[in-house]
């Protein structure tokens, strides 16, 4: 059963996600809110006139993009105030995910003024969608064009325990990709998630060390939109198993048990019931394994 169509409220700013490639991708909750607000904000009003036009809407639109997203949202909170109902769409996906919106959202919210999100598409929630992954992710987005802060950014990101999540564009796809090889390791396995929902949409997946020449492989690869989603980092956990045990050894040679295995948690991060069970087997396997000359009882 469908809900009823539900008429924009006035004085309430609507957080809209428009398609991401194929216009089909709008939701039925954003037409009926795109109809009939009494204004749209746009990053971009040409490219929102599109995307109306398609459906028929006919619709009051102002421009609100990131060079003059703060002088934009303290006009639309005014318009808000004066009991205006206001939708903000950015040009592709969800307002406020690389994209400006949060600006105007936290304007409006300081303001007393109701926000209300209408979902959609987002390429990041798209790409994570088809890849598998059932981790944690973390979502990074664009990194800086910049080498040097790329590479900073990309080394406080290597050992963290997420699958990782990018946006990049086309001109910069492959020098990303040198770089993610580099800095994190060649095993770690990427997914190019690319020209999601259009014509030409591709996924593939291959380790880092064969990311490169994929790239080099077609001209194809690297045209268009990617979200590029990396495995978290396998590796690592094994590393911190070791170094979880290497802690809990040491400090059974000084502490009981319980006291070891709580510090240990707290110094490496590792689960305490894991530890707790460990250093129970470790000293029983001490235990029976007896008193040696090196170490007499
Ligand atoms: N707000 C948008 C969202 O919710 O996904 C993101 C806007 S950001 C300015 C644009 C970037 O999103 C692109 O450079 C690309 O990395 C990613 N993107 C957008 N559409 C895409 C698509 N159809 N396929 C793959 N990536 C896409």
């Amino acid at each position: 059963m469908f809900d009823t169509p539900q008429s924009a409220r006035p004085g309430t700013l609507y957080i809209v996600a428009t398609p991401i490639g194929n216009l089909r991708d709008l939701t039925l909750h954003a037409l009926d809110v795109l109809r009939s607000v009494d204004l749209i904000a746009a990053e971009d009003t040409r490219n929102t006139q599109g995307l109306l036009s398609a459906y028929g809407i006919q619709a009051r639109l102002t421009p609100m993009h990131e060079h003059n997203e703060q002088a934009a949202a303290a006009r639309l909170v005014m318009t808000l105030q004066e009991g205006k109902s206001v939708a903000y769409v950015s040009d592709a996906g969800t307002p406020g995910i690389s994209d400006p919106g949060a600006r105007l959202v936290a304007a409006a919210r300081a303001a007393g003024v109701v926000v209300v999100p209408i979902p959609g598409a987002s390429a990041v929630a798209t790409a994570l969608s088809v890849s598998g992954l059932e981790s944690s992710w973390l979502f990074v987005g664009f990194l800086p064009a910049k080498t040097s802060g790329r590479r900073r950014a990309l080394e406080n990101l290597r050992d963290l325990p997420y699958a990782l999540v990018f946006y990049e564009a086309p001109h910069r796809v492959k020098e990303t990709v040198v770089d993610l090889c580099a800095l994190l390791g060649g095993d770690r396995r990427i997914l190019f998630a690319r020209e999601l929902t259009k014509r030409f949409e591709q996924l593939h997946a291959c380790p880092l060390a064969e990311a490169l020449a994929w790239l080099e492989a077609d001209e194809n690869h690297q045209r268009g939109e990617f979200v590029l989603v990396l495995d978290p980092p396998a590796a690592r956990e094994e590393n911190d198993d070791a170094e979880a045990h290497h802690v809990l050894a040491l400090l059974l040679e000084e502490l009981p048990v319980k006291q070891a295995a709580h510090l240990a948690a707290r110094l490496t991060g590792a689960r305490k019931n894991a530890l707790y069970q460990l250093a129970l087997e470790m000293k029983q396997q001490g235990e029976s394994d007896g008193p040696t000359e090196d170490h007499p009882a």
